[in-house]
């Protein structure tokens, strides 16, 4: 049985959980935006499991954006400390650092990170 908070894009499976939705009182038209919205970013993840070093940071600006979308259609306080910048593929950022840091802003960017450091 498919469940409706369930996006797939072949193997991979992203269930989202549906009593946030009802909390923050999203309707069935704004689900539709959102569920749009997450299925992007599963797209833009995989592209960046694969894609060249050079497209890393511009996949990663398209991520971050689609992010903050997400956080305006949720209707969440619009605020990019909430956003896990490191969750995205071939990060090497701080990730158990930036988890303990949560949500404070003050988050560990690797220099060198193919996705957001500034040394490369
Ligand atoms: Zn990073």
């Amino acid at each position: 049985m498919s469940n409706k908070y369930e996006i797939k894009i072949e193997e991979k499976v992203l269930l989202l959980n549906e009593t946030v939705f009802d909390r923050q009182k999203i309707s069935e038209y704004e689900k539709v935006a959102i569920f749009k919205l997450y299925k992007e970013r599963m797209i833009i993840e995989m592209a960046m499991e694969t894609t060249c070093y050079n497209d890393l940071k511009v996949y990663g600006n398209i991520w971050f954006d689609i992010e903050r979308k997400i956080q305006e259609l949720m209707k969440f306080q619009k605020n990019d400390n909430f956003i896990k910048f490191w969750t995205v593929p071939n990060c090497s950022c701080q990730k158990e650092e930036n988890e303990k840091l949560f949500p404070t802003g003050n988050y560990k960017v690797n220099s060198f990170c193919s996705v957001h450091g500034q040394n490369n």
